[in-house]
């Protein structure tokens, strides 16, 4: 039997049964890694000798008959956006290349305090910025359904780690879709919480009203499990309130007969696939089957997300990272003559093209005189799209969406178009500008062959650079189907209704076990 293609809770069966000990079993990790990791390029840095530490305290404890915690021994990947005390942490950026962080990040430590093992830490977008992994500093992830295509982002690193069984589980950042798109991409589970439910404090900041710690994990139940040990309130962020973590665990299996599912119209028009849309929709009549009441409704704004989004997520990153000046930390350029020159060499040459685009679109827009006409009009459009969430909420307990329009696109494909890249989102920004939980569940499978998107109407004017364009290709690893991604968005704070549906729809399809060959 193979032991590293488990979920969370049957790799903890084995581990407190005695068939394995932590120490082989991060070694099974290990060799994994190194096996298909120069292919998948999904970590920056593979954290061997701190892992082994803590694969060895986990056994000492299995050896002295002590309970076992269910994350113990458990190899999980990190996002190399969370500060790791000791471990390299790059933010995907070459600007903080040789960054050791001095502190560890809540969500991290509160997963070492479960006796994790962190096995590494996996690449992303240049601070989380891109949905393709493409912009990282360090050369991109491959998809491991296709290794020509992207993994999606920007936790791309995470979702195909995760696919690619290269860890148990992994955790990501989604600050416009960064979980629930490369998880849609890869066929994995990831689950944005709700804006809050989770500590920022040691996470790389980059849009801070909208950046959300969450995880991509195997199965649903995973991803359950694991949101009970980094849910809650953390004094070092005072975005995360007293609320009380409802254990989503233990409502899983509770029958989601009756249960009002909302679809709106807005999400199935314009650019989206056919095969998505067909997957979608057969989704949508599985949960019916399932006992699920399926109500039609309108997020009318919609059509506005993506604008609102890409006016105030940059304003955000350019204050954000005007902390990276080359003299606290982080790369600072040789050879110059003054205080500015130093401001100016170590940014020029440590940011790449999207971290300068947005800090140059994020200025301009927080300016004397735009500001009015850009910044503060989009945080007007937010709270409107805020309300259509709040108005829908009002009929329905959950929505459900496709989690992006396309399956994963080709590498190189929209690395040059800005615009197109920013459309991967289209599906995911809207949830970060409301700020509720959403969850991304594989729904299927299609044929890349097919290409399809020419069929449906679209408002984008180079309709061809959307969507699979491969007639007559192969794909390279003999891997004939692409994974779809259904998104279920939930009320602030109510995380255990779409774990509950998202569970349900699994164990009704059983998507997720259907594994990439590499
Ligand atoms: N792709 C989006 C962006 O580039 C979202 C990124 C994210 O969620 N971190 O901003």
């Amino acid at each position: 039997m193979q032991l590293n293609n488990l979920t969370i809770s049957k790799t903890h069966e084995f581990l407190v049964n005695k068939e394995v000990s932590a120490a082989e079993l991060l070694d099974l990790y290990l060799e994994r890694i190194k096996k298909v990791d120069v292919r998948v390029k999904a970590f920056i840095t593979v954290s061997e000798k701190e892992a082994r530490k803590q694969a060895q305290k986990v056994d000492k404890k299995i050896s002295r008959g002590e309970e076992l915690g269910i994350l113990a021994g458990i190899p999980v990947g990190v996002k190399d956006l969370f500060c790791t005390q000791g471990i390299k942490t790059t933010a995907g950026s070459k600007i903080l290349e040789n960054y050791l962080p001095p502190y560890e990040s809540t969500t991290t430590q509160r997963l070492l305090a479960q006796d994790a093992v962190i096995i590494g830490k996996t690449n992303l977008d240049e601070f989380a910025m891109g949905s393709s992994t493409e912009n990282s500093g360090f050369g991109p992830t491959y998809n491991p359904w296709d290794l020509g295509r992207v993994p999606g982002g920007s936790s791309g690193g995470s979702a195909a780690a995760v696919a690619a069984d290269e860890c148990v589980y992994a955790l990501g950042t989604d600050t416009g879709g960064s979980i629930r798109q490369p998880a849609s991409f890869c066929g994995v589970v990831g689950l944005k919480p709700t804006y809050g439910r989770t500590s920022r404090y040691g996470v790389i900041a980059m849009a801070s009203s909208l950046d959300t710690i969450g995880h991509l994990t195997k199965t649903v139940e995973d991803a359950a499990i694991v949101l009970k040990y980094i849910a809650g309130h953390d004094e070092n962020d005072a975005t995360t309130p007293e609320i009380p973590v409802a254990d989503c665990l233990e409502d899983l299996k509770k029958s989601i007969a009756g249960l009002k599912i909302g679809v709106p119209g807005e999400y199935f028009i314009t650019g989206i696939d056919a095969q998505v849309k067909e997957r979608v929709e057969e989704a949508i009549k599985k949960f019916k089957e399932l006992g699920a009441e399926i109500i039609d409704i309108s997020l009318p704004l919609t059509e506005y997300a993506v604008a609102c989004y890409y006016i105030i997520q940059p304003a955000e990153v350019s204050s954000n990272l005007a902390r990276y000046d080359g003299i606290k930390y982080g790369h600072s350029a040789k050879d110059t003559k003054d205080l500015l020159d130093v401001y100016l060499k170590s940014r020029a040459q440590g940011f790449g093209a999207e971290a300068k685009r947005r800090i140059m679109l994020g200025a301009y827009t927080l300016s004397a005189g735009y500001y009015d006409a850009y910044y503060l009009q989009a945080q007007k459009v937010r709270t409107l799209i805020k309300r259509d969430f709040e108005n829908a909420f009002e009929k329905v307990d959950v929505i459900l969406t496709p989690t992006s329009p396309t399956t994963a696109f080709k590498l190189g494909e929209r690395a040059d178009d800005p615009l197109q890249m920013y459309l991967a989102d289209i599906y995911t920004v809207s949830l970060n500008l409301y700020g509720g939980p959403g969850i991304s569940v594989p729904c299927g499978f299609i044929d890349p062959v097919r290409y399809s998107l020419k069929k449906e109407s679209t408002t984008l004017k180079d309709k061809d650079k959307i969507g699979n364009n491969n007639e007559g290709k192969k794909l390279s690893n003999g891997v004939d189907s692409l994974p779809v991604g259904l998104q279920l968005i939930g009320k602030h704070f109510d995380e255990a209704a779409i774990l509950r549906a998202a569970w349900h729809y699994e164990k009704a399809t059983a998507w997720g076990e259907q594994r990439p060959v590499l």
